[in-house]
């Protein structure tokens, strides 16, 4: 097989997969780097069954197989630029019903982790930075301190009916929860940032 798209009788794409010597192995090798070998890119056969069990693929710009073909390809800026690296909920669907086992879910892990350091920001990251910087604080999340940074006092005032029904069913403390083991969680929190 070739990169070049052939079509047959109805139209239908037959032709996507990218032969090895034609991938831009420095973002394959740049995304392995960061996922680890799991993240078996140049293994893809482009049959998506990733993106046909996608859970969020209604709502993505690129596919969970487009990406793939697009980290093989080097389309580096679409792939930064894409959406779906922040709509992905990591629910490991792709990753179990791969059959050539690319991993796409850590796939867009390291592509995330990779745009991050390049400085790129959208509202996702935004939370994805508090949500780190309250866990790091506590331990625990805190929701209502979540909602306070994240979406400000009218976020809290929005969703105040249903934080108190919920308090008021044991499902959510009105206080933060404390960790019971804050030298054991101090200490993953710096082998993580070591590692
Ligand atoms: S299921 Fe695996 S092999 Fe098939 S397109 Fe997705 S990543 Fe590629
Ligand atoms: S992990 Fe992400 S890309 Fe994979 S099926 Fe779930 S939402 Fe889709």
């Amino acid at each position: 097989m070739t990169g070049k798209t052939r079509k047959c009788f109805f139209g239908l794409k037959v032709d996507r997969q990218l032969d090895g010597d034609k991938m831009n192995r420095t973002f394959v090798d740049r995304v392995m780097t960061e996922g680890g070998e799991g993240v078996a890119i140049a293994a893809c056969m482009q049959c998506g069954t990733c993106s046909g069990g996608c859970t969020n693929i209604d709502r993505m710009d690129l596919s969970p197989r487009t990406l793939v073909l697009m980290v093989q390809r080097g389309e580096w800026d679409k792939v930064l630029q894409s959406q779906s690296l922040w709509l992905c909920t990591s629910c490991y669907i792709c990753t179990s019903r791969c059959p050539r086992g690319v991993r796409p879910s850590d796939v867009i892990e390291a592509v995330k982790a990779i745009a991050i350091r390049q400085g790129i920001e959208n509202d996702s990251t935004r939370f994805n930075q508090i949500f780190v910087e309250l866990i790091q604080k506590r331990g625990i999340l805190f929701e209502p301190e979540l909602m306070q940074k994240y979406g400000g006092i009218s976020a809290m005032l929005e969703q105040a009916e249903l934080g108190i029904k919920l308090a008021l069913k044991g499902k959510m403390s009105p206080f933060p929860a404390k960790i019971q083991d804050p030298t054991t969680f101090s200490q993953a929190l710096e082998k993580a940032a070591q590692s």
